[in-house]
């Protein structure tokens, strides 16, 4: 039997398959945020069920992102965020991944957020337990409240930072990459550090450059780092 190929189309189906079995993503950002620094301000907090969160930087997410600076997003809405599979994780969850929104929950709601929103996008990497362990792992390991303070950058109301010295001591305390710093600004209109972005390789198994960092927020001066 003789099957005729159509040149043209037959290599447009193959490159746009080859594609979509490639990477979905080019690699992650660990976003930390400074709790204090999300409470002070216009949207205010309210605390998880579980009690008051330890005072340390907590997880955000873990997102994927393309180098470009864009990202994908909901990506599987047949896999869904399962609490059943991170089971062992909870307590970890409660204490390094805290809910901060209003009204107070218990954070199933904003993991399933981070699950399906960004997760979903690197599922074929990382399942949701791996997603989660993953986070969690990285962030005891990064320790940046431990790298900001032996440089003598501490939560302390009344002082302010040089952006400067916080991404320098940062920078350093990781192995020389650079990290993204976001500040946001408390009631009375003062800068304070808010989040932190660390670049990890698409297997999310070590830090890397960041191909794109987001723009800083900050002012080069005068940046806050409120007590929580
Ligand atoms: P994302 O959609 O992953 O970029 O996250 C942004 C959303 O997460 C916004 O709705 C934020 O209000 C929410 N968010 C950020 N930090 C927290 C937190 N600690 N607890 C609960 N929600 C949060």
């Amino acid at each position: 039997m003789k099957i005729n190929f159509h040149l043209p189309l037959l290599v447009v189906f193959l490159s746009t398959f080859s594609l979509e079995a490639q990477q979905s993503y080019d690699y992650f950002y660990l976003v930390l945020q400074w709790p204090g620094s999300f409470c002070d301000s216009k949207q205010g907090c309210c605390y998880p069920t579980t009690g008051k969160p330890k005072s340390d930087f907590g997880i955000h997410g873990l997102w994927p992102n393309y180098n470009d600076g864009t990202y994908p997003s909901n990506c599987d809405a047949n896999n869904p965020f399962d609490p059943s599979k991170i089971d062992d994780l909870m307590s970890s969850m409660q204490s390094e991944w805290p809910t901060l929104a209003c009204p107070q929950s218990d954070g199933l709601k904003f993991w399933s957020h981070e699950w399906n929103k960004h997760g979903t996008c690197s599922e074929s990497i990382l399942d949701q337990h791996t997603y989660f362990q993953t986070a969690l792992d990285f962030k005891k390991k990064l320790d940046p409240l431990q790298i900001l303070q032996n440089a003598g950058i501490e939560p302390a109301d009344g002082s302010s930072y040089s952006l400067s010295s916080i991404s320098q001591a940062l920078a350093q305390g990781v192995g020389g990459h650079e990290v993204g710093i976001q500040c946001n600004v408390d009631l009375s209109g003062n800068a304070q550090l808010f989040q932190l972005y660390f670049c990890l390789d698409q297997a999310a198994s070590e830090i890397i450059p960041c191909p794109n960092s987001p723009s800083s927020t900050c002012s080069s001066d005068g940046i806050e780092f409120p007590v929580f």
